[in-house]
């Protein structure tokens, strides 16, 4: 009977691995047309100040318009691509990209805005990469510092000597470094004094309950402070309400970015939102 149970458990998440290694398998070769097509969108979530409720930068998140399934958030390809190793050639993409709609915001009313793009570890692992930016924004004719790099803890865990090396010539160039979702990796605090960051985004599964939870209004303050004695800025992400942005002001987080302010959205329509002044506290936008 056990092995009876045994074999159709074992059936069953044979059926099931088999039908994502399918869809995996078709997605990993449709990858390799996506950059030629240009089948790749960067979509921008706006951060708003709270200093003086204005928006000066935008988070760049890349989806696939993929021509039968239809547009994929990141997490249905961006693991494949980096196992596969496709993934330098996306972020040469999100790069060239965030870089090409800098220069038109140029001489517009958006020319205040800053792009920041998110680099995996496994980016930062190629060596050319930095050229790779430095070019890209002087053929573009974009000031480096419109442009900042999202990383993830990860990248103070493995290979921490190189990507010092790497950050701190992107950080020279004058792109702004940010760390992304803090708090949940297994870094030490050590390196907030050894890499040139500007900015900790605390990561939304603190900010989510902030409010009802003791704790992780404990936690977020104590980051705020942190960050602040050591001249980094803070983001906090995932602001979804109200109450979550009050706590944020009052304990004087400097940006916050989340769906109470908008949702990402394509350039158009961040353009048209920011024309109409519609990204501000009582108008969420996107759907
Ligand atoms: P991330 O960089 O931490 O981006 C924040 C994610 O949270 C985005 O999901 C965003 O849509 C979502 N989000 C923003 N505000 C809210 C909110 O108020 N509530 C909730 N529930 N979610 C919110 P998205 O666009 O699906 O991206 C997921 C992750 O994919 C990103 O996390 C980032 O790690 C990765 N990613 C996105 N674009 C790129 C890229 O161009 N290159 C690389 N390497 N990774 C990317
Ligand atoms: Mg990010
Ligand atoms: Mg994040
Ligand atoms: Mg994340």
């Amino acid at each position: 009977r056990a092995k009876e149970q045994g074999r159709n458990t074992y059936q069953f998440y044979t059926e099931g691995m088999q039908n994502r290694e399918v869809m995996r398998l078709e997605l990993d070769k449709d990858l390799d047309n996506a950059l030629a097509e240009e089948e790749f969108v960067l979509y921008f979530q706006p951060q708003l100040d709270l200093n003086d409720s204005s928006i000066n930068s935008v988070e760049a998140l890349i989806r696939w318009q993929h021509p039968r399934r239809g547009l994929l958030p990141p997490v249905d390809f961006i693991p494949l691509a980096e196992e596969s190793g496709r993934i330098t050639d996306i972020g040469r993409w999100v790069v060239m990209a965030a870089c090409r709609q800098l220069a038109k915001w140029q001489n517009s009313p958006f020319s205040n805005l800053r792009i920041a793009v998110n680099l995996s570890g496994r980016e930062l692992d190629d060596e050319s990469i930095v050229d790779h930016i430095q070019n890209t924004l002087e053929s573009h004719g974009v000031p480096a510092d419109r442009l900042e790099v999202e990383l993830t803890e990860e990248i103070f865990i493995q290979n921490i000597e190189h990507n010092l090396n790497q950050l701190s010539k992107l950080h020279k160039l004058g792109v702004h470094l940010a760390i992304d979702d803090f708090g949940v990796g297994y870094s030490s605090l050590g390196y907030l004094r050894d890499f040139p960051v500007d900015l900790l985004k605390i990561d939304r599964s603190f900010i989510t309950d902030v409010t009802e939870r003791h704790d992780n209004a404990v936690i977020t303050r104590a980051v705020i402070n942190l960050a602040h004695n050591l001249g980094i800025q803070v983001v906090a992400e995932g602001v979804e309400t109200r109450e979550q942005l009050n706590f944020l002001k009052d304990h004087r987080c400097d940006l916050i970015q989340g769906y109470l302010i908008s949702r990402p959205i394509p350039a158009d329509e961040l353009e048209k939102a920011l024309g109409a002044g519609l990204l501000n506290l009582d108008t969420p936008v996107g759907s």
